[in-house]
């Protein structure tokens, strides 16, 4: 039996992360069953059409070429005593430290109907193709349920694509994981205008269809069919057309660990500070992770690429004989709907309010270039701040131009503690092309609003 000195569960963006790190230097090896690692973020994209599908694909150099073993298996069984792997195809392997990196799976809402063909999550390979074929196949209308950012990218693709989408979801307003109401609100306009039919403040109950979907009933009593067709004997359905989309979130891959003595909670495996977790020479990174939010201290979903790749390095770190600590979830996250970029960290001002603190939140609205350049485009900014520290815990904007850089500039400044204080004497730069007027900045502006509410 061969033995490594790291063997990686998992061969995405944290098992990758790990062979970059360790692979020149131990021998490792980093197991995933399915043909390609995947560029999760851009699968809607190459859905769309704007790029090709074999551009989401990862190529296995990304681990071979750092010196790690890629093993194209299956793990079923863990043995934590004698540190060995075992797969389904029988083999096996030692480790002497082992990385549990299986991420998270769509959350398939258990309702009745939700094992028929055409109802899938959005995650796989296999769901891209099967989404695509159907596409291929001549899809006439669609249900995405969750109106997160991978549901309303979704959505935009699969209307991109000439079918007829209809967005679901139980909150008030799109994107509530992410942004308030206040700044949400004009985006549900820009769905609307893009085609897709939005139902928000209601569930889908119940999927019905003989094999294939054919219905979705919603809990306002609305029926969603997908048999647009005169033809009363054969629906879209039957033709294999009929697609419901699950984007209600991702839920650990924990299965692997759950019978033996690893401590795991709702939202995967804890872990402590250095990836380490209740069993001695295992440690856990990524979506299969439960970890705390970085400003509350509380456990908070974080199934982020943008997380999975930091605990990956800390653990990286700490292997490499470095002690570094991972600090907890900002959860800065971005998407696009339409022409606007929209982007939030932290917590949003609800979130706030719902773990007891009485956010005050300041507002601006600038220009991304000088009022009067031909291109110039509306940004709104949204910060939230605890009035008792006068820190900053959240932020949000919303704008006709990208919102990352902007928005981890605020994600730094959270972890950084800085106050609304010293937000009101950020240093900026400004230029016609790239801002608003040097009179003015987007994020003093809302810093100056939150400061002149503290004070009245
Ligand atoms: C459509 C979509 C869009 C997204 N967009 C963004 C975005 O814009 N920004 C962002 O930050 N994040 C985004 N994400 C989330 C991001 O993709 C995940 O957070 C990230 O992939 C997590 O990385 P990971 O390495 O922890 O797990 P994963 O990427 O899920 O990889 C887990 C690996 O473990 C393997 N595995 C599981 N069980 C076993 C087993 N028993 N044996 C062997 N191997 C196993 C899997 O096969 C897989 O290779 C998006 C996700 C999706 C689905």
């Amino acid at each position: 039996m061969e033995t490594y000195d790291v063997v990686v569960i998992g061969g995405g963006p944290a098992g990758i992360t790990l062979a970059k790190m360790l692979g020149h230097v131990k021998k490792v090896a980093v197991i995933r069953p399915e043909d390609h690692s995947m560029i999760y973020c851009a699968m809607p994209y190459a859905i769309e059409g704007l790029l090709d599908g074999e551009k989401t694909l990862k190529r296995d150099e990304l681990v071979t070429d750092a010196g790690a073993d890629l093993l194209r298996k299956t793990a079923v069984d863990i043995d934590f005593e004698q540190k060995i792997v075992s797969f389904s195809d029988t083999s096996q392997i030692g480790y002497s430290k082992l990385v549990i990196a299986t991420g998270a799976t769509p959350f398939i809402l258990p309702v009745p109907g939700s094992d028929l063909s055409g109802v899938t999550g959005f995650k796989t390979e296999e769901d891209f193709h099967r989404i695509n074929g159907l596409l291929g196949a001549g899809l006439g209308r669609a249900v995405v349920i969750g109106a997160g950012a991978i549901g309303i990218e979704l959505a935009l693709a699969l209307k991109a694509r000439g079918t007829d989408v209809d967005l679901v979801d139980m909150a008030d307003s799109i994107l509530s994981n992410l942004l308030d109401q206040d700044m949400s609100e004009p985006l549900g306009e820009e769905l609307a205008r893009a085609g897709i039919r939005l139902h928000l403040r209601t569930k889908a109950t119940e999927l019905h269809g003989r094999t294939a979907v054919e219905q979705v009933s919603l809990d306002n009593g609305q029926v969603i069919r997908f048999d647009s067709h005169d033809d009363c004997t054969q629906s879209r359905a039957d033709t294999g057309h009929g697609l419901v989309v699950f984007a209600t979130g991702m839920k650990p891959a924990v299965s692997l660990v759950v019978d033996g003595n690893m401590k795991v909670g709702r939202d995967g495996i804890c872990v402590n500070d250095k990836m380490e977790t209740s069993i001695p020479d295992v440690y856990a990174v990524g979506d299969c992770v439960e970890f705390k939010s970085g400003i509350t201290g509380e456990v908070v979903p974080g199934k982020l690429a943008t997380n999975a790749v930091p605990m990956a390095k800390v653990l990286g770190w700490n292997l490499l004989g470095q002690a570094r600590t991972y600090p907890g979830f900002f959860n800065g996250a971005a998407t696009k709907i339409g022409n606007t970029f929209v982007g939030g960290t932290g917590l949003s001002e609800a979130a706030a309010r719902k773990n007891g603190l009485d956010a005050i939140c300041g507002h601006s609205e600038v220009t991304t270039q000088f009022p009067i350049m031909p291109e110039a485009k509306k940004m709104r900014t949204k910060l939230i701040v605890d009035p008792d520290s006068r820190k900053l815990i959240g932020a949000q904007i919303v704008s006709g131009e990208p919102v990352t850089d902007r928005l981890d500039l605020l994600t730094f400044a959270i972890q950084q503690g800085v106050t609304v204080d010293d937000l009101t004497q950020l240093s900026y730069s400004a230029q016609p092309y790239q801002s608003f007027y040097p009179a003015a900045n987007g994020v003093v502006l809302a810093a100056e609003d939150v400061i002149a509410k503290l004070s009245t």
